[in-house]
């Protein structure tokens, strides 16, 4: 507390942080015990399609609050400088390939178009956190967009600023241009009645951020009614950074 009793911009921010965080928890939770204590007392009144759905709920929210602490544990070790980024000079290909699958498993009926450009430089990165970072855009490219669409994932060359840029493009629901400058925040979600029906805790792009951010990146994105598109933009790798392979910061 500053001396004069009240309390500083630092403080107000905790509060804050601990009374979403709180929501956030709260929300789920109550909605576990509410279905969990009707089953329980009125069991045999319920149908089984009944049982099943309240069943199916307490699932979907628990898993809900595995991904909020999940995404709690993140954000609080990538504010952390002593988090520890183990870089690699590598080649981007493989590790979009791997992450489009591991999201291609959630969104069945989506469609993913890959590009590469021919003779890519590679980039020096932590390979965990570069796949976070194309996790979180594909899997939001693909929950922001009708079952069926395409999401573009292209991987090319700036020869000016000698970056290697990788764009996740949809053809959902878009950001308006008030809010495109909020979603990168902490918590930050757009508050419509589209996304309201998406499940989300507003992390993964400020975890994203700060990743890309942490490893010297970039990122920045575009958006219409016709879809958004996100691109990250490393630099390309020296012939050092190549020999120097396991570099601990
Ligand atoms: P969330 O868990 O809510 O998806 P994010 O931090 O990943 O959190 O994104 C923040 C907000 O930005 C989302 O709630 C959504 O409103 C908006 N957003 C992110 N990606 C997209 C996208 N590809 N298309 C439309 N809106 C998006």
């Amino acid at each position: 507390m500053a001396e004069n009793g009240k309390i500083n911009e630092l403080e107000q921010a905790q509060l804050d942080f601990i009374s979403t965080v709180s929501h956030e928890l709260r929300t789920p939770l109550t909605s576990i015990r509410g279905f969990a204590d009707t089953l329980l007392t009125s069991y045999d009144r319920l149908s089984v399609e009944q049982r099943e759905k309240f069943l199916h709920i307490i699932k979907d929210q628990s898993n809900r609050l595995i991904h909020l602490v999940e995404n709690l544990l993140t954000v609080s070790k990538v504010q952390s400088d002593k988090e520890l980024i183990i870089y690699k000079s590598v080649d981007v290909i493989p590790l979009i390939e791997a992450s489009v699958q591991m999201v291609k498993n959630q969104y069945k009926t989506h469609k993913y178009i890959t590009n590469y450009a021919k003779n890519l430089p590679k980039i020096l990165v932590d390979t965990d956190k570069f796949q976070q970072i194309m996790i979180n855009l594909i899997d939001n490219a693909s929950k922001y967009s009708e079952e069926g669409s395409s999401v573009y994932i292209t991987a090319g060359q700036n020869f000016e600023t000698n970056t290697l840029f990788i764009s996740v493009k949809d053809e959902g629901i878009g950001i308006n241009e008030e809010d495109i400058t909020k979603i990168f925040n902490k918590f930050s979600r757009v508050d419509s009645p589209l996304t309201r029906k998406i499940q989300g805790n507003g992390l993964g792009l400020y975890i994203t951020k700060t990743l890309a951010e942490k490893m010297n990146g970039k990122i920045s994105v575009t958006s219409s009614n016709k879809g958004s598109e996100f691109v990250v933009e490393f630099s390309a790798a020296t012939p050092e950074d190549d020999a120097k392979k396991n570099i601990k910061e």
